[in-house]
């Protein structure tokens, strides 16, 4: 299986479909990750929060895959903003992942309150110059404070990574970030089992007609968007099922019927 690549504003690619780990169990992390890099993920998603980079970790290291075969993300919390804290962050999650760099390292949440955003924007500029990150970016940003962030910082985003799926599609912040070159990663891709997505006739009557799972239509929408995701599940059966959708395409009338989802929730 082939997976698409989305070219990013610092010259590096991404593939465009991973595997994210929130809520994973880490007692269970490493058997499950090592299910989803058997499948053929090579992109994992994780964040220092989920508290399981060290199964991330364990299954990279006993895959055996080169390391420039694979993509990691992890995340900055909240607590660790600043500047002095983003450096100790940085080095616990790579410790903790077993690996020298990650490809790309975002701020989880903008935290407005905190009023740290830009001061840690600057150390990830430090962490990305001294190689422990290749891409950086944030997540959970919206447009008033990455306007804050480009108005100080040298170095634009290179993702905003936020909740989107057809039923909450996000379109004006993925047309702020087209126009600042910021590529959009979508977190909850299947909308987290919340919204009765699988249900909805456009996606149901798309995946009948393409004899696929509506959670394979819906990732389906996401990677003909341009979008990036990570969709997540326990089971070997599902993650299979969710790294199979490059052997169809939605049509032109069958994506324009799944936006028409979007209630903007
Ligand atoms: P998701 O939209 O991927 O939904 C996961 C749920 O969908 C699973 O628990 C499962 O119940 C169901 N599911 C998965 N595959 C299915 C299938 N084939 N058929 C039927 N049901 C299926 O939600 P998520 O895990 O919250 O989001 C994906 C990833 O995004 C996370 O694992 C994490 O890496 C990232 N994330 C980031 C943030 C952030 O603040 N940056 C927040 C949440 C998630």
């Amino acid at each position: 299986m082939t997976v698409s690549t989305i070219a990013l504003n610092d010259g590096t690619t991404i593939p465009q479909l991973g595997f994210g780990v929130f809520r994973v169990d880490p007692a269970e992390t490493e058997r499950i990750v090592s299910d989803a890099l058997e499948v053929g993920y090579r992109h994992i998603d994780t964040a220092a929060i989920y508290g399981n980079e060290e199964g991330v970790g364990r299954a990279i290291a006993a895959s055996g895959i080169p390391r420039d075969e694979l993509y990691i993300t992890t995340k900055l919390w909240n607590s660790d903003q600043g500047t002095q804290s983003a450096f100790d962050a940085i080095d616990l999650s790579l410790e903790k992942l077993g690996l020298e760099s990650v490809n790309l390292y975002l701020i989880h949440w903008p935290r407005p309150d905190l009023d740290l955003y830009v001061e840690t924007w600057a150390a990830m500029e430090q962490i990305q110059a001294h190689g422990k990150a290749t891409s950086i970016g944030v997540s959970n940003f919206h447009a008033p404070h990455l306007d804050k962030l480009l108005a100080s910082g040298t170095v634009v985003p290179a993702v905003d990574q936020i909740e989107l799926h057809p039923a909450f599609a996000q379109a004006p912040l993925r047309a702020y970030l087209a126009s600042k070159g910021i590529a959009t990663e979508a977190w909850g891709p299947l909308g987290q089992g919340k919204y009765e997505l699988f249900e909805m006739p456009a996606v149901a009557a798309a995946a009948s007609a393409h004899g696929v799972s509506p959670a394979q239509a819906v990732i389906r929408w996401h990677l003909q968007k341009g979008i990036i995701g990570f969709p997540k599940s326990n089971s070997r059966e599902r993650i299979a099922e969710n790294f199979d959708v490059f052997g169809f395409e939605l049509t032109d009338a069958e994506m324009a019927a799944i936006d028409a989802l979007d209630a903007g929730l």
